[in-house]
C-alpha cells in the first residue's frame, strides 16, 4: 500500500526544519503512529534521532531496525508506566518524561535487573500546572532533581515540557529555559510542529516534530 508519502517529501521537510532550527538544536522525529514507509524515508534521508510515545510501539518499530543502525538514538517522549520500566531502559537511549519519584525508583530497579546501560534522563515539567498532564510541578522540580542526581546511575540531562494547547507557548518555553539554566542542565526539549522555530529561538536544544516532518498521522 502506498501512502501520501509521495506527495509529502520527508527529506525536503527535514532539510527545511533543520535550516529553521539551526545547528544548536537537534530535530527529534516524533514518529508515533507513522507508517513504516515514512520511517524508512526519514532513515534514508539520514535521520537518526527519533522520539517515541509508547514503549510497545517503539519495540515493534525499532527492535529489529536498530540492529542495522548503529548510530540510532531513541528517546521516550511519552508517559511511562512503571510496569514498562524494564522494557524502556533496554530500548531507549534517553527517557524525557521522568516526573515522579516512583518512576525514578522503578527505573533504577529496572537498570539493576536488566544490567542495561542507564538511559540519560530528562525531567518533564508541567509548566502549565495542568491536572491531566504529565510532568512534575515547577515547585516539585528541585526535590525530584536532587533525588535523581543522588540516585540515578546515569546522567540527568535536562528538562522537557509540553505547554498547554490553548496558551501561547513562548512563556512556557522561556520558563523551561530559565529552569534548565538555573540547575545547569544541558538539554532543553520543547517545541512541536506548530512552534518548533519559536522553541529553538528561546533555547531549545531538542525539538520534537511529528506531522511537520512526516505528514499527518494515522488516526
Ligand atoms: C506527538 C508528540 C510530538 C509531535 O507532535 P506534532 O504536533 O505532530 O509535531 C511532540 N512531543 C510529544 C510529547 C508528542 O506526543
Amino acid at each position: 500500500m502506498t501512502s501520501d508519502t509521495d506527495k509529502h517529501d520527508i527529506s525536503e521537510a527535514r532539510n527545511r526544519i533543520i535550516a529553521e532550527i539551526g545547528d544548536d538544536t537537534v530535530l527529534v522525529a516524533a514518529s508515533k503512529r507513522q507508517p513504516a514507509d515514512r520511517i524508512n524515508a526519514a532513515l534514508k534521508s539520514g535521520h537518526r534521532v527519533f522520539g517515541e510515545n509508547r514503549v510497545q510501539e517503539a519495540q515493534e518499530r525499532w527492535a529489529t531496525r536498530r540492529e542495522s543502525i548503529s548510530d540510532l538514538e531513541l528517546r521516550l517522549i511519552g508517559p511511562l508506566q512503571t510496569n514498562k520500566a524494564e522494557d524502556a531502559v533496554q530500548l531507549f537511549d534517553v527517557i524525557e518524561t521522568l516526573d515522579r519519584e516512583k518512576m525514578l525508583r522503578a527505573l533504577i530497579k529496572a537498570v539493576e535487573k536488566t544490567a542495561s546501560p542507564p538511559p540519560g534522563l530528562l525531567i518533564q515539567v508541567n509548566t502549565g500546572n495542568e491536572p491531566q498532564k504529565g510532568g512534575v510541578t515547577v515547585q516539585g522540580l528541585e526535590e525530584l532533581l536532587s533525588q535523581a542526581r543522588e540516585t540515578w546511575p546515569g546522567e540527568i540531562l535536562g528538562l522537557m515540557c509540553i505547554p498547554p494547547a490553548e496558551e501561547p507557548a513562548g512563556p512556557h518555553f522561556a520558563l523551561l529555559k530559565k529552569l534548565a539554566d538555573q540547575y545547569a542542565l544541558p538539554q532543553i526539549s520543547m517545541g512541536m510542529s506548530s512552534d518548533y522555530a519559536l522553541a529553538a529561538r528561546l533555547g531549545a536544544t531538542h525539538v520534537r516534530v511529528g506531522t511537520a516532518l512526516f505528514g499527518a498521522r494515522d488516526s
